[in-house]
């Protein structure tokens, strides 16, 4: 992804491209990264989709924490939305998709049968924050053909559409929208997960909140990635960090085994993390 910088200016242009877009679809995929589904969602989405039926697809499943990303599908179902968790990168359960989207809009399509309409079909289109995994998602779901269609009432002549199956197709770019920026706590998510470009962060913070994660949410799998001794993991997570320095033979250059921690977080070092879970869930992360 190109690194989008998020003035008002521009905030205010991605926000009318994806609203001219909605005209045209029936149904919204809203692309968010499962590690992280509340950070990595735009702050304003449900004022921007409003009433369009919509499905949460928590993609990068395969990167995700497993009974983390079962309770957020509940936590979305629970709020009235459809829900997938997909691996779009291994073109896992992306094929769910469609039949949801089915499920999700069985009373239109019903009514486009009993209009005469002999294969009725959907139109839908990808929204999400940069590096959510949009395009991988349209580029492992169309079949190639592109189905160009015109002459419909709210529909663009020359909009291209890329075909899914039979009953869906989908708009062939995705609607980028920003993520939130305000928050520390999101940006060091969104940061360790590399949603935003290294650039606009300092390593060493971002590091230092992924070892402290680590050491207390995944603590197994901190201690083998490093061989770390029961000692080690006493420490508090900055004395942590400069054992660990020492470790990987940066010396005392702290700055570089935090660069370390992040790089091995986003490669799957530790293991499958979510890095937070529902607000409203009582048993916490
Ligand atoms: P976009 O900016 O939302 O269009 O995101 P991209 O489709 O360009 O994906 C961003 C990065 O995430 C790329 O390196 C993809 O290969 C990777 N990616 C996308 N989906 C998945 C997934 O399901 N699992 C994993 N592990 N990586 C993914």
């Amino acid at each position: 992804m190109p690194n989008i910088n998020w003035f008002p200016g521009h905030m205010a242009k991605a926000r009318n491209q994806v609203q001219e877009k909605l005209k045209q679809v029936d149904l919204v995929l809203e692309i968010v990264d499962a590690r992280i589904p509340e950070a990595s969602r735009n702050p304003m989405m449900n004022q921007i989709v409003g009433q369009k039926p919509r499905i949460m697809v928590l993609n990068k499943q395969d990167l995700a924490d497993p009974q983390a990303t079962a309770r957020w599908l509940r936590y979305y179902q629970d709020q009235g939305f459809a829900a997938l968790a997909i691996d779009a990168q291994h073109a896992k359960r992306l094929n769910q998709i469609s039949a949801l989207a089915r499920k999700l809009m069985a009373a239109k399509l019903e009514k486009q049968k009993a209009r005469g309409i002999r294969n009725p079909s959907l139109r839908a289109m990808c929204i999400g924050i940069p590096n959510v995994g949009k395009s991988t998602v349209l580029n492992r779901l169309v079949k190639k053909n592109i189905a160009v269609v015109g002459n419909r009432p709210g529909v663009t002549k020359n909009q291209q559409w890329l075909k899914v199956d039979d009953s869906l197709a989908l708009l062939d770019t995705p609607g980028i929208l920003w993520p939130k920026f305000d928050d520390q706590l999101i940006g060091q998510k969104l940061a360790l997960t590399g949603a935003i470009a290294d650039s606009v962060f300092q390593e060493d913070t971002v590091g230092l909140y992924g070892l402290d994660f680590f050491q207390t949410h995944y603590p197994q799998a901190l201690r083998r990635a490093y061989q770390l001794t029961a000692d080690d993991m006493a420490l508090s997570a900055p004395d942590l960090m400069v054992v660990l320095a020492k470790k990987l033979g940066f010396g005392d250059n702290y700055n570089r085994a935090a660069e370390r921690v992040i790089f091995d977080a986003r490669q799957g070092k530790f293991g499958p993390f979510t890095l937070e879970v529902p607000d409203d869930d009582a048993e916490g992360l």
